[in-house]
């Protein structure tokens, strides 16, 4: 938090005990939590796990220990996210990981918006806390997630520190005419409408470890990442500070996703409400459920995807077309804010492992010194590792993102600094 100075956010803690090496973090949604125990000495997992359907008879809970021992499962009403922690808690414990551990020096959440105010990680007060609630309108679907796990995790071990993790606050640094919409500024700011961008933690990471893989310091790169999963956004980073983003004032701007739509014409939602007679909040959900891939094709697996379109699926093919045409408007665009562009790089589940769509994104961009290797392209590995061909003017990568990973570093640093 660096805009506050009434805010007590940003200060070091230092009551976490001085051995203190591990740290959990925590991903809560509407309907689930996903946990992982890290150890911070070598970065490694202890334990992951994920409970879903919260609050349903079908609840499960899957918890995996990483050191020895085989994934357990249990199923049956987990009412809510305090009973959903408390099961993580009792899983961990079993294989002596308990959080009540001496050696557990933080819990880290990763919390989805942190608007303008938060462009750090954040010890978590009261003070924190209300300003996370006071971002609920921007966020409507994931801060009372977020809140909730906190206030769980805090309740539980109310003498640890509790770190926030925002995915907004790496795109904090984008200018200003990148991050306003042009609409009326008295609107936009009376309503905190501007672009904030998210998958932060993975751009961040992503870019940094794309300097470490190039060999070079993350200062002197100009770096495109294309973080395409379920939800996919792009960014432009120069010398590791994010320049411009794909998504918004929510995460429903920039490219094709599994499920939303992207870039649309605005006009496009009262055309709906006029014309067709939709609701807001059916055009909500059309916009960020029934769109995408999965509205274009009804499928938003791109295994799925590319096996339909090798069997001469029209639908399917289309789908595929018009997610890359999005894809290669946005390294186009982002090469002209960068100007010199030294690496494209792709990760999280699409952008890891589907070869086609990186040829594809890429293909025709010979003129941007833009090329993939095909052998390269073609290798499956949970490394980093180029993709483009020998001596090309601008690398071609793909750096597994690693968001659990990001949350834990960064906790541990903060409370030990
Ligand atoms: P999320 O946004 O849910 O975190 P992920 O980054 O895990 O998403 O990506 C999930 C998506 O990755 C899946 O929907 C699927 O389209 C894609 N994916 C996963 N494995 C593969 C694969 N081997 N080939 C192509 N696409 C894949």
């Amino acid at each position: 938090m660096t805009t506050d100075p009434t805010s007590e956010g940003s200060r070091s803690m230092t009551d976490a005990p001085a051995d203190a090496h591990r740290v959990l973090v925590l991903n809560s949604g509407s309907s689930s939590v996903k946990y992982q125990l890290l150890d911070m000495r070598d970065r490694s997992r202890l334990a992951t796990g994920l409970v879903e359907r919260i609050g349903e008879s079908s609840s499960r809970l899957v918890h995996t220990p990483l050191k020895g021992g085989e994934p357990r499962e249990r199923s049956g009403r987990i009412a809510d996210h305090g009973e959903a922690l408390k099961a993580a808690a009792d899983e961990l414990a079993a294989d002596g990981l308990g959080l009540d551990s001496p050696e557990l020096a933080a819990i880290g959440h990763r919390v989805v918006h942190g608007g303008l105010k938060f462009s750090e990680p954040t010890v978590i007060t009261d003070d924190v806390l209300k300003e996370i609630e006071r971002l609920v309108p921007v966020a409507p679907l994931h801060n009372p997630a977020n809140i909730t796990g906190i206030r769980t995790a805090q309740a539980l071990r109310p003498d640890l520190p509790q770190v926030a993790v925002f995915d907004t606050a790496f795109h904090t640094t984008m200018p200003e005419h990148a991050a306003r919409y042009a609409i009326d500024v008295e609107t936009a700011d009376a309503h905190r409408i501007r672009r904030y961008g998210f998958h932060g933690t993975s751009h961040a990471y992503v870019s940094r470890r794309t300097a470490e893989l190039l060999g070079r310091p993350v200062a002197d790169l100009n770096v495109i990442v294309l973080h395409l999963g379920n939800g996919a956004s792009a960014s432009a980073v120069a010398g590791g500070r994010c320049v411009d983003t794909s998504m918004g004032l929510t995460p429903l701007e920039g490219l094709v996703m599994g499920t939303r739509s992207g870039d649309i014409d605005p006009a496009v939602t009262f055309h709906l409400k006029r014309v067709a007679g939709m609701s807001t909040d059916e055009i909500d959900v059309l916009l960020n459920k029934r769109s995408g891939l999965v509205g274009l094709c009804g499928e938003n697996d791109m295994r799925e995807i590319r096996r339909r379109v090798d069997e001469g699926d029209e639908r399917a093919a289309l789908a595929f077309d018009i997610y890359i045409h999005r894809l290669k408007k946005y390294v186009g665009a982002y090469s002209a804010v960068l100007g010199r562009v030294d690496a494209v790089v792709f990760t999280a589940g699409v952008g890891e492992n589907s070869a086609p769509v990186r040829k594809a994104a890429l293909a025709g961009m010979e003129g941007f010194g833009l090329a993939v290797d095909a052998d390269r392209n073609a290798v499956r590995s949970g490394e980093p590792r180029l993709i483009s061909p020998e001596g090309a003017r601008v690398a071609v990568a793909v750096v597994p993102t690693d968001e659990e990973l990001e949350i834990a570093g960064q906790t541990f640093d903060l409370i030990h600094n």
